[in-house]
């Protein structure tokens, strides 16, 4: 049991690579809170899994873009269980549009969740786990972290900052016993992806030399190492899990 006895907290947990990831971690050990979004499936996703996993799930209806309700996540949790050792910053939102077109609204949406809700989620996890005396917090970043690609401005915009943020937040909690990392998922069978129409799907397949999508459980399985103490020497990354995709750019 890779995680026995830890506490973890993963966003946008109601769905694709945050779900895997709860999954992943209940079965290692460890008590998972699903903080997501009040109208999502998160309260049903932890009542099941609270049963099959011996009461070791919990649901906490948080929308990132409210610092409020995210400070709120940690305070209770903490109180609840004790401790917070891991958190997964993993919700976000999908974002196409050229950018001519991209309305203030849609650009600043997706700015609020992708990029300004990781800070107010790493913020409060700093706050706990400084109390504590250290931690494992993990940042969903992506391959349009580092490159580009059409349509997508704030979306890469969000991402790019992710994984330069996860840098500097590294830098200043390693003294205080904390890690802070971010994994850089190439494209995953997620819902995320239920936009895209088939021909989209067939040219981003192209474009990974494994020749597939990623699976939410391969994110999954790099959040679980991160977390945990088997990653004890690793902060600051941005851990690409690509099937290759960025391999042949520079
Ligand atoms: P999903 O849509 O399956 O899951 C994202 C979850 O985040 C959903 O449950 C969603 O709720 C929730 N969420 C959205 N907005 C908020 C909010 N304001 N506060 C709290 N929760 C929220 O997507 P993925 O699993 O694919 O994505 C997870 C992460 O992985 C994202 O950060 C994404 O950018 C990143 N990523 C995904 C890739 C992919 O190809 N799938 C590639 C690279 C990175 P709801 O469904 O109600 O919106």
């Amino acid at each position: 049991m890779r995680l026995q006895g830890k506490n973890i907290i993963v966003t946008g947990g109601a769905s694709g690579i945050g779900l895997a990831s709860v999954e992943r971690c209940l079965q290692e050990g460890a008590s998972v809170v699903i903080a997501d979004l009040e109208d999502s499936e998160g309260k049903a996703q932890a009542a099941q899994l609270d049963d099959r996993y011996d009461g070791r799930c919990l649901f906490q209806a948080v929308d990132v873009t409210n610092t409020a309700q995210v400070d709120r996540l940690f305070t209770d949790t903490a109180a609840e269980l004790g401790s917070v050792e891991a958190v997964f910053n993993n919700a976000g939102i999908g974002g196409i549009c050229p950018s001519d077109e991209l309305s203030d609204e849609e650009y600043l949406k997706v700015i609020d969740i992708n990029l300004n809700g990781v800070f107010r989620v790493a913020r409060a996890a700093l706050r706990v786990m400084y109390c504590q005396g250290g931690g494992s917090i993990v940042n969903c970043a992506s391959i349009l972290g580092v490159f580009g690609q059409s349509q997508t401005a704030a979306y890469t915009a969000a991402k790019g900052g992710v994984v330069n943020m996860t840098r500097t937040l590294a830098i200043e909690a390693a003294p205080k016993g904390v890690r802070v990392n971010a994994i850089g998922p190439g494209y995953i069978d997620t819902p995320l992806l239920e936009a895209l129409d088939d021909d989209m799907l067939q040219g981003l397949i192209g474009l990974h030399p494994i020749g597939r999508l990623g699976r939410p459980e391969e994110i999954a399985n790099a959040f679980l190492f991160l977390a945990s103490d088997e990653a004890s020497f690793v902060t600051g990354a941005h851990l690409l899990v690509d099937g290759g995709f960025t391999a042949g750019k520079s």
